[in-house]
């Protein structure tokens, strides 16, 4: 897969040798997450807010009520910074300095488009799809009222970058041999034991 065509002014100056423009690493970074922070200035004050997030293609998509705030801003040409992150480990150096994390991130820039009325049903069933596969075929899906009432936006993948650390601490020779724990504490993302829901049945 090729590179993302990145321009200068959102690419990676700190240790650019972290830095990825290539698909398959920015796929894979988006494809394991699920939270993602777009942020925006609204009112004229920034924001950052958490949101749901699936990639479909060569775009992300995210949802809302059509009444709130962000919804305004964004469905009206507002541009954004879209970040996801996931912390793979601490890393404990010798010295105080060197003391890191293990991390892949994404960030996008761009404005994103409204999804239009007739593609909303299939771009919802991504979202569902995202909490489990074969989700879709297995509820029922949004009425009209419940489409309607939501608002689905559509961020391009153009103004891409990856950011990736891996490896252990990076210390100083002359601190190598300090008597100090040094290493990384991995960390990772994981699904608990699914908890059944009980159905109550309404006595009337
Ligand atoms: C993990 C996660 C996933 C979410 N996914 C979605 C989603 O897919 N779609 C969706 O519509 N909403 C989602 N939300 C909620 C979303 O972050 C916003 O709270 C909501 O969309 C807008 O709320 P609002 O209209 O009050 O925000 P605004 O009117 O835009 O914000 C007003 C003020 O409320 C505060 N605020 C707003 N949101 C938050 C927040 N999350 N945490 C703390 N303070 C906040 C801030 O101070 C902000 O300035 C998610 C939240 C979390 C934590």
């Amino acid at each position: 897969m090729s590179d993302y065509g990145t321009s200068d002014v959102h690419r990676i100056r700190q240790v650019p040798k972290r830095a990825s423009y290539d698909r398959e690493t920015v796929h894979a970074i988006l494809d394991a997450g699920y939270v993602a922070h777009v942020a925006f200035v609204a009112d004229g004050a920034p924001v950052a807010l958490p949101l749901f997030y699936v990639r479909d293609g060569e775009s992300v998509i995210f949802h809302g009520s059509r009444k709130a705030r962000f919804m305004r801003f964004l469905g009206e040409g507002a541009p954004v910074c879209f970040t996801v992150t996931h912390m793979d480990g601490l890393v404990l150096a010798r010295s105080a300095f060197h003391h890191s994390m293990n991390y892949r991130s994404v960030m996008v820039h761009g404005t994103p488009e409204r999804v239009a009325e007739a593609e909303k049903a299939r771009a919802l069933s991504l979202f569902t799809a995202r909490a489990r596969q074969g989700r879709p075929q297995e509820t029922r899906p949004a009425n009209a009222q419940e489409t309607k009432a939501t608002q689905i936006l559509r961020l391009p993948l153009v103004e891409v970058a990856a950011k990736v650390r891996t490896g252990g601490p990076l210390d100083d020779p002359e601190d190598m041999d300090l008597p100090v724990w040094a290493g990384v504490v991995p960390m990772a993302m994981t699904f608990g034991e699914p908890v059944r829901d009980i159905a109550t049945v309404s006595a009337g």
